[in-house]
Order: C-alpha cells, then structure tokens, then sequence
C-alpha cells in the first residue's frame, strides 16, 4: 500500500484534473537500494533520469505504473560508477537513445559498460547543462568514486536535490541541499545493525566510513543543520536492506526534524517506484502494482 511510505504527513493529493503546468517539474524515484538506484525527472518539455542502476525492462516498467514512456527519454545523469548507480548506463543510452552525462573519472571507471554507439557527453562540477526547461547541476559530493557527484534540478519554482551516497555532509554539500525544494536523500543504515550485521569487517568500515554512507543519525543530523526553509518534500532513500528499517529512520529524523515538519517526509523503494510528485511535493499519480508480498523495508 503506498500510503505505508510516507513517515509525517501526508500531502494532499490535487483534485482531480488539476495538473502542474507543462514546465512545472515532477519526479519519482523509480527504486533505490544497493541493488539499483534511478530517479526519473521531468519538466519543460523534458524527461531525464538520474543513474541507470536498473535494467532496460525494469526501467520501462517502473515508467509505465506511472503511465510515462522510457521511449520519451531524452537524458541519463550518472551520479558515480558503483555498479547499483551506473550498470545499465549503456544499454539505457543505446536502446532509448538518450544522451548519457557522467564525469570523465565516472567514464573512465565505467568504460566497459559502453561500445561507443552510445551519445555520451561529460559533466562537471558546478556546471550546468539544460535539457528542455530542466537546468542541471553537478555538485562534488565525498564517496569512495573516482568523481562522484550529486545533482541540482531546476524546473518551474522548484529545485531537486539528489543526495545519496553521502559519506558525510560537508560544506559543499550543505550549501546545495540549502537550496532546495525537493530532496532525495541518504539514510543508509543503523550503526547497531551493520555492526551485527553479515558483511565482512572490510566492508563494514567502508559501508560506516567517511567516504562511505551516512547512518541515519548522521543523516538527519547533518540534514538538520544545512534544512531548507523552503522545503517542500523529503524522500529518504538508499536504505540498506540488511543494516536498516524505515522505523529506526523515522526515528532518527524525529529526532533531529521534530515530529511535525511542514512538509511530508516519504521512503523510497528497492523494488518499486514512490509516486510521481509534482513541484510543490504533491502526489501527482501512484504506480500502478500491487505491494510487493512480504516487502517491509526499501532496499
Ligand atoms: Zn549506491
Ligand atoms: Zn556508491
């Protein structure tokens, strides 16, 4: 049942028929998880994703429960080279003939993946590229990836963030989620849970460190400090299916947000896209699938 997502208040459905204008911006996270991440963006005339962590089928699908097409596609946004981001990057370009942007230090990571049919065009930090009426900004964020960015989109009045894979919160950072409207954002694991948990010891100090995920209390506290006055929604994403549960994440926000926040707080989907929301953090339609059996957690 989609209603479970959400973890403060609901936000009012539009009535019926009442749609955001054509360059208002509007946007899912198709899944997120450390089996795959994709979030779809649209606005202006355009259609983008950012990171192609899914397959070509589960993409399309995921699209159509929201009745969009992967066909109309115009952009894909790799965020880094971790296989859950960038995997699908080049069968994406190839079979939707979308441009695929990623940094140079992403591509050079990720050359196997591509057969140079693919339109590929390269981005950088603090720079911005439009697609249609959308304005994309590439923001350096601290991860153990060759050039590992997060992205700023900007369509109609409102700004998306996309922050996962987050060591930590630095200065830069901050000063991008301080602009936004909407914000995806990493609350990967409970510390408790990673420490009892079944990875090696290796990958429990990448997984904890600072160039890795946040934990959800470092999460919310560093979202705590830099929060838009502004915001409009919260969509936690990136949840670690075996370190974490969205009740330790609710509470973590809780804790540093408070209880009652003025705008909606939801958790995004492993293996199912979060509604599509439109510029003012309103659901604009609900996929269309049935709850998954037995899923309780989003990665
Ligand atoms: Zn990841
Ligand atoms: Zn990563």
């Amino acid at each position: 049942m989609v209603g479970d997502e959400v973890v403060g208040e609901a936000p009012t459905e539009p009535a019926p028929g009442v749609r955001p204008s054509g360059d208002g911006l509007e946007f899912s996270v198709l899944g997120s998880g450390s089996s795959g991440n994709c979030v779809l963006v649209r606005g202006g005339g355009a259609t983008v994703l950012v990171d192609a962590g899914l397959s070509l089928k589960e993409t399309r699908a995921r699209m159509a429960s929201l009745d969009l097409d992967a066909d109309d596609l115009d952009a894909v946004f790799i965020t880094h080279e971790h296989a859950d981001h960038v995997a699908h990057a080049g069968v994406l370009g190839r079979n939707l003939d979308a441009t695929v942007f990623l940094g140079d230090g992403t591509r050079d990571a990720s050359a196997r993946l591509f057969k140079g049919e693919e339109d590929v065009a390269p981005v950088f930090a603090r720079t911005t590229i439009r697609v249609g009426g959308l304005k994309i900004t590439a923001v350096k964020k601290p991860h153990d990836a060759a050039e590992p960015v997060a992205f700023l989109i900007c369509g109609g009045d409102a700004t998306l963030g996309i922050f996962t894979d987050l060591g930590h919160v630095d200065d830069m950072v901050a000063d991008a989620i301080s602009q936004c409207t909407l914000l995806v954002y990493e609350a990967n694991h409970d510390p408790n849970l990673l420490a009892r948990g079944p990875y090696p010891h290796s990958l429990k100090r990448r997984v904890g460190g600072a160039l890795g995920h946040m934990s959800n209390e470092d999460a919310a506290r560093g979202l705590a400090r830099c929060l838009p006055s502004h915001l409009r929604s919260l969509v936690l994403a990136h949840l670690s299916s075996k370190n974490n549960h969205p009740t330790f994440v609710r509470d973590a926000f809780v804790r540093h947000l408070g209880e009652d926040c003025d705008f909606p707080r939801w958790i995004s989907y492993q293996r199912r896209a979060t509604p599509l929301f439109d510029g003012s953090g309103a659901i604009v339609r609900k996929p269309a699938v049935a709850e998954p059996a037995g899923e309780a957690v989003s990665a």
